[in-house]
C-alpha cells in the first residue's frame, strides 16, 4: 500500500524538508557495521532540529512507519528492508562543552565524545573510546564498557516523542538500565545528550583510554564487520564463555561466522547477509540452550522485512 502512496508522500516531504536530504529506495547496507541489509523506501538525513520534528509529526499523522537509526552499530537490518522512512541521526553532530558539562548531538560519535572530553581534562567518559556508536545510540542502548556506562554520566537527554513533541528528559527520566533505557520503551527519538564530567589529568585519562583500546583490540575481531556483542550477559554467565565452551567459534553460516577472536561476536567474513545472522544467531541460541540450559538473548537488534520470496 506503500508503494502506491509513495509519490505522495515524496512531494509531502520535499516540501517540509530540504530536498537533498532525502533518498529513495536508498540501500542500507553501507549504513550498518554488519554491512548487511536492504532498502529504505525514505531515508532522511536531518541536519536541524525542526527537521527531525516536521518529519516525525508527518510520519505520525499519515501513520507512516519511522525507524531510527544512528551509527549502524547494534542493528541487523534484514535483506527486504525497511518501509517507510529511516531517519539518520548522524547529521546532527554537534559537540559544545562549558565547564565540566559537554552537550553533544546525537549524531555525534561517543568515541569523539570521550576524545573532546580528554582533550578537556575531564574525566568520565575513557570507557567510551572504543565504542563505534552515536551518541543517540549509546543513550538509547545505555552503552557501557569495561565497568562505565551511559548512566554514570549523563545529565539529560532532548528527545522527540512519537507524535512529534520535544521533551527534555533529566537523568532518572532516562531509567537507564543494562542496555535499556526509555527510549526505547516510548519510542523517542534522541536529538542530544548533556554530559557532566569530573575536571581530571590528561596525562591519566590518555592512559586509561590507551590501556582500553589495546585491551578491545587483543580482544575483538574489529579486522571484520559485526555488530559487536550479539547477545546480552546472561545472569551468572558470560555469553562468550559459554559459546565458546559449546564449540561454536568458527561456526559459519553462509557467509557470518562465530568470531574465532572473540565467541561473543558474529563477524561477517564473506558477503553474508542478515538472513545468515539470523540463522547462525538462532543455532548458537539453540545449541547452548541444549548443552547449558541458557537462554541467550540478543543485544543486537534486528529490525526490517525479511526478502520476499
Ligand atoms: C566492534 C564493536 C564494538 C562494540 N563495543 C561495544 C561496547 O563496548 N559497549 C556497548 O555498549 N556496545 C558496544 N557495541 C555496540 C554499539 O556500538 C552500541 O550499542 C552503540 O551504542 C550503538 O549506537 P549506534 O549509533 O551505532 O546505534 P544503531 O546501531 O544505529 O542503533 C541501535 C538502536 O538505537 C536506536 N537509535 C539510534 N540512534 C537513535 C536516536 N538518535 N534516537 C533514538 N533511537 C536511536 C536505533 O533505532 C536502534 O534500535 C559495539 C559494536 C561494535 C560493532
Amino acid at each position: 500500500m506503500l508503494h502506491r502512496m509513495s509519490t505522495n508522500i515524496l512531494q509531502d516531504l520535499e516540501q517540509m524538508v530540504p530536498k537533498e536530504i532525502i533518498k529513495v529506495n536508498e540501500p542500507l547496507k553501507k549504513y550498518t557495521y554488519t554491512e548487511t541489509g536492504g532498502i529504505a523506501d525514505f531515508y532522511i538525513s536531518p541536519k536541524r532540529y525542526e527537521d527531525v520534528q516536521q518529519v516525525v509529526k508527518y510520519a505520525y499523522e499519515h501513520d507512516i512507519p519511522v525507524t531510527y537509526l544512528g551509527n549502524g552499530s547494534n542493528i541487523i537490518i534484514r535483506d527486504g528492508g525497511i518501509r517507510g522512512i529511516v531517519l539518520s541521526l548522524l547529521e546532527l553532530n554537534h559537540i559544545q562543552a562549558a565547564d565540566a558539562t559537554i552537550v553533544a548531538g546525537s549524531g555525534a560519535a561517543i568515541i569523539d565524545v570521550s576524545r573532546k572530553a580528554r582533550d578537556l581534562s575531564l574525566t568520565g567518559l575513557e570507557f567510551a573510546c572504543g565504542i563505534p556508536g552515536s551518541v543517540g545510540g549509546a543513550v538509547y542502548m545505555n552503552a557501557g564498557a569495561y565497568g562505565g556506562e551511559i548512566k554514570d554520566v549523563i545529565d539529560y537527554a532532548r528527545v522527540i516523542d512519537e507524535k512529534g513533541d520535544m521533551l527534555q528528559l533529566t537523568h532518572n527520566e532516562l531509567a537507564l538500565d543494562y542496555r535499556n533505557s526509555i527510549i526505547q520503551s516510548e519510542h523517542y527519538v534522541v536529538l542530544e545528550a548533556a554530559f557532566t564530567l569530573t575536571p581530571g589529568k590528561q596525562e591519566a585519562i590518555q592512559e586509561v583510554m590507551d590501556d582500553l583500546t589495546e585491551r578491545r583490540e587483543s580482544k575483538q575481531p574489529l579486522e571484520y564487520p559485526s555488530c559487536g556483542s550479539v547477545f546480552r550477559r546472561p545472569p551468572g554467565h558470560f555469553a562468550g564463555k559459554l559459546i565458546q565452551d559449546a564449540e561454536l567459534q568458527g561456526h559459519r553460516v553462509g557467509g557470518v561466522e562465530v568470531s574465532k577472536k572473540h565467541a561473543g561476536f558474529m563477524v561477517n567474513v564473506d558477503h553474508g547477509t542478515a538472513t545468515d545472522y539470523e540463522n547462525l544467531i538462532k543455532h548458537v541460541q539453540q545449541v547452548v540452550k541444549e548443552k547449558f540450559d541458557v537462554t541467550l538473548e540478543r543485544e543486537v537488534r534486528i529490525i526490517g522485512e525479511p526478502l520476499e520470496d
